[in-house]
């Protein structure tokens, strides 16, 4: 049987100094792994690629050794936006932007992603434009405020929510905001899903439910910044959602994959007509510590076992019932039974 090899393997190898120029001409190669060969053969040849550790890592291009902020001269920020470290930021934005609109998790031009890559100088997706035909010249480069200081197209005008998570949150690195129709679906009826259901979501994710504003509003940056001190994953009341990462615009996006993928699978699984089995406190812990050593935030940590999972306004299987209006019936009079009676009596009385 061929041998399968994985982004992982291929990952493995390149730490371990091994050449990934000769696998196995049987071997299959799974799409990622072939993207990330694809890569190491565009940077340069894979031999090189391997003598570098970080390239294992994802990080190809090291970040400048002093961090720039918005009163860099100008010169020095075009040159960095224009870097190959940033432009390699760049790439994984479009790439996350293009996974985006085909799992249809934008509609029209909407979602946007930002990096933080300085002191207070972030990159993000201009306004106007499908998360599905991104390429790195779209990008641009904004201070704390959203003045944009580099770039050729118009930032996104709901960067000021992202901007407003950072500076709240200092852990925020990266940010993602999109539609994904089940997760908005919950949004849409204010209401965070119900929790203790998969492990994934437990670990990667930590959802609130924040009221609506208008997008892009400084009062929408507000409601939304306030909740990062303990939550990763933020859905906005009849709008959508917003994730954010310590670590990469990769893993803020995989936040939406894991809450759309358990919001369609507990709304499946409602309607099976059996009631969904949940995690035990001590099952929940365990999660928790996992999610803990990752370094996510969750508002449940010192929690007791069994509060953990005392959650859910809703639960999958829950009919909504629209209240019937009462039938007319007419209210029960003795005085007009007893009247009724009578005449009903004489009646007869003369039939006989
Ligand atoms: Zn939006």
């Amino acid at each position: 049987m061929s041998k399968v090899i994985s982004l992982r393997d291929v990952q493995d190898m390149v730490s371990h100094g091994q050449d990934v120029t000769h696998l196995p001409a049987d071997a299959i190669i799974t799409p990622s792994a072939n993207d990330y060969l694809y890569e190491l053969q565009m940077n340069g040849s894979a031999k090189a690629a391997a003598a570098t550790p970080a390239a294992a890592s994802g990080e190809k291009f090291s970040p400048p050794a002093k961090l720039l902020n918005s009163k860099s001269p100008k010169s020095e920020l075009e040159a960095f936006f224009n870097s190959p470290y940033v432009h390699n930021l760049k790439e994984q934005i479009c790439d996350m932007g293009h996974r985006l609109w085909q799992r249809a998790y934008v509609d029209g031009n909407g979602g946007n992603m930002s990096i933080r890559i300085g002191e207070d100088i972030v990159l993000c997706t201009p306004t106007l434009v499908s998360k599905g035909s991104l390429t790195p010249a779209d990008m641009c480069l904004v201070d704390f405020e959203g003045n944009q200081l580099c770039g050729t197209k118009k930032r996104t005008s709901e960067v000021l929510m992202h901007l407003q998570m950072m500076k709240h949150q200092p852990q925020a690195k990266a940010v993602c905001h999109c539609h994904p129709p089940y997760a908005t679906a919950f949004a849409a009826i204010g209401i965070a899903p119900p929790t203790c259901m998969l492990p994934e979501y437990e670990v990667f994710c930590a959802v609130a439910v924040a009221p609506y504003r208008t997008p892009g509003s400084a009062e929408m940056g507000e409601v939304v910044s306030k909740l990062t001190d303990q939550y990763n994953t933020i859905l906005m009341a009849n709008h959508g959602v917003v994730t954010w990462s310590h670590n990469s615009i990769e893993e803020a996006y995989w936040r939406m994959e894991i809450l759309e993928a358990y919001c369609r699978t507990i709304v499946v699984a409602g309607q099976l007509g059996k009631p969904i089995n949940t995690f035990t406190g001590p099952q929940m812990h365990d999660l928790l510590k996992t999610k803990k050593n990752l370094g996510f935030v969750d508002p449940r940590y010192g929690m007791k076992e069994c509060e953990l999972c005392d959650s859910g306004e809703w639960r999958p299987g829950a009919v909504g019932q629209t209240p019937q209006p009462a039938a007319p019936t007419a209210s029960f009079d003795p005085e007009a039974e007893a009247a009724v009676k009578a005449i009903t009596d004489q009646i007869l009385a003369r039939m006989k």
